[in-house]
């Protein structure tokens, strides 16, 4: 009770008894001239106690009148909470466009704004866009010029459909659902929102620009619930990302089975990381001047129960995306190491980097772990770094690179030629040794003059910087005399071995060492 009296409701009830004793009392007090007018009953007593009623009567009418109003207050109190509860539960702060889960409370697809009257039956495309590049400003310029840039995003694609057909995902992706859009008009749909998106966007003084994937489709034709046709746009999306940036896929039906099957095998890679099934196989690296073998390249590989081989350039992305490319390298260089260690001393182990782990400071303290732990000498291994590995974050791949020779291992810049901007990488980085591209090699059978020509300038590039130059691919012995030649230093390829298993690798060294000495 005395909390009650504490409340609005209790103050309010103490205030209205207060007044009505208060009135009743001087009622009272005045009796000979109220009483006289209010003469009821034949008492006094009888008529102050009428009085009372009536006072009280009164009072509970003026209490209840209070309560309906305070009600009427806190109900629509509750109702604008509730709004504004539902706004936000459903709607990105950022951008204010509506949310994942407000696309999934839209179960039925909305009225067309012309109240049905088209000539065809509804249909709707729900596009999914996908910034390409949006990490990198939001590198640049901060999350506070990432924020300015999603919110003039959003915006663009606003203008794209109604308030309530543009959504933000979370992140740098969205879905916009076009209602009415004719299946010949949605290509130009999706080209026009590439386009509005590609336009550079002015944040404070800088001009930003950024690209963007699309991947739509159709409903109802690729699914019953628009649900099931975001997953569908998303499935096109992650197509036309893998196209490269400012691509716009419509979904097809054997998207969806490559998807499944990626699935299927992002499992099966899990497995066979956990059975130690991925070994790495080793291709010999030979010294062009002297014809002997002076390290073997450790390459990854998978073949399945029913003996199909996976290729690792399939193996290796998806570890890459998965994060599973952490266990698998630390697992194949540990094994690596344990063989290489039964080499001959001058049989150096050249092993692959992949792009992603140069985001680790601490990459080159762990290959050091894993290189000391199978009790392998850190001088005798070899690291490939390729051009990509540099670009994201330069500054992070300096340290490592200086991190891995203060270590005593030694650095190679893999698939020379292929990447951006390889001259300034090779002024940037100090590299041990440069391994050009077998793209170089192909190109000499073919006629490739201007090919020949940038070889010979690669060779001299690298002489001038004192780095040793290996060439991949060698396949014919037209291209080793070539590159014998121009004084290239290492030579790989299927003329010299392919990748071959571990137990293979000391027969094959004997082999190449009385070929050598019978020469
Ligand atoms: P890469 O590092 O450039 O390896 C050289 C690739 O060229 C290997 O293909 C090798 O088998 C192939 N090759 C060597 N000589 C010749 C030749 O004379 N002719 C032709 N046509 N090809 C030749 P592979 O083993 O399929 O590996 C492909 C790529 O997969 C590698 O390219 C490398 O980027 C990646 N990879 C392989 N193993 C690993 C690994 O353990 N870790 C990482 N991160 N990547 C790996
Ligand atoms: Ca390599
Ligand atoms: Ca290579």
């Amino acid at each position: 009770m005395p909390a009650f009296l504490e409340t609005r409701a209790g103050q309010q009830l103490l205030a209205v008894i207060a007044g009505a004793v208060t009135v009743w009392g001087l009622l009272y007090a005045f009796r000979l001239n109220v009483m006289a007018t209010f003469r009821l009953f034949s008492s006094d007593r009888v008529d102050a106690l009428f009085l009372g009623f009536f006072i009280a009567g009164f009072a509970s009418f003026l209490y209840s009148l209070l309560r309906i109003f305070d009600l009427r207050q806190e109900m629509q109190r509750q109702q604008e909470n509730g709004r504004r509860a539902l706004w936000t539960a459903t709607h990105d702060h950022l951008t204010r466009l509506p949310n994942r889960y407000a696309f999934e409370r839209f179960e039925t697809l909305p009225a067309s704004g012309n109240g049905g009257a088209t000539e065809h039956p509804p249909m709707a495309t729900v596009f999914s866009v996908d910034l390409d590049g949006f990490k990198k400003v939001n590198d640049l310029l901060g999350h506070q010029g990432g924020d300015l840039l999603l919110q003039e995003v959003a915006k663009r694609l606003s203008a794209f459909g109604a308030e309530d057909c543009v959504f933000r995902f979370g992140g740098d992706e969205f879905i916009v659902v076009a209602r009415d859009l004719l299946p010949a008009r949605d290509a130009r749909f999706a080209e026009l929102i590439v386009h509005s998106l590609t336009r550079p966007i002015k944040i404070d003084a800088l001009r930003c620009q950024v690209g963007a994937s699309v991947g739509y489709a159709r409903w109802p034709e690729h699914g019953a619930e628009l649900k099931d046709v975001c997953h569908k746009s998303d499935i096109a999306l992650y197509e036309a990302k893998a196209l490269g940036a400012n691509t716009a896929l419509l979904f097809r039906e054997e998207m969806q089975s490559k998807v499944s099957d990626r699935a299927k095998l992002e499992g099966q890679l899990r497995t066979a990381i956990e059975t130690d099934r991925i070994r790495p196989f080793y291709q010999p690296l030979v010294d062009l001047r002297t014809g002997d073998v002076c390290g073997f390249e450790a390459l990854a590989r998978w073949t399945q129960d029913d003996g199909t081989s996976i290729s690792p350039q399939v193996f290796i992305s998806i570890a890459e995306e998965t994060g599973l490319i952490t266990p698998l390298f630390q697992q194949l260089l540990h094994t690596a190491c344990g063989d290489a260690k039964l080499w001959p001393e001058h049989i150096c182990l050249s092993f692959n980097l992949s792009a992603v782990q140069m985001e680790d400071r601490m990459l080159a303290m762990r290959i050091l772990e894993i290189v000391e732990e199978a009790g392998f000498a850190p001088e005798r291994l070899e690291i490939e770094i390729t051009e990509n590995a540099l670009i994201k974050d330069p500054a992070l791949a300096a340290a490592i690179i200086d991190d891995l020779h203060a270590a005593g291992i030694c650095v190679a810049l893999d698939d020379f030629g292929t990447g951006y901007s390889s001259l300034s990488q090779l002024a940037r980085y100090a590299f041990d040794k440069i391994k050009i591209d077998q793209s170089f090699v192909r190109s000499l059978g073919q006629g490739g003059v201007r090919h020949g020509k940038i070889v010979q300038a690669l060779l001299n590039l690298s002489r001038g910087l004192e780095v040793k130059t290996t060439v991949e691919g060698i396949e014919e012995h037209h291209q080793l005399a070539y590159f014998l030649n121009e004084g290239c230093d290492i030579g790989q390829g299927y003329l010299f071995g392919k990748a071959m298993p571990f137990d293979q690798t000391l027969p094959f060294l004997e082999e190449r060492l009385a070929i050598l000495k019978k020469a």
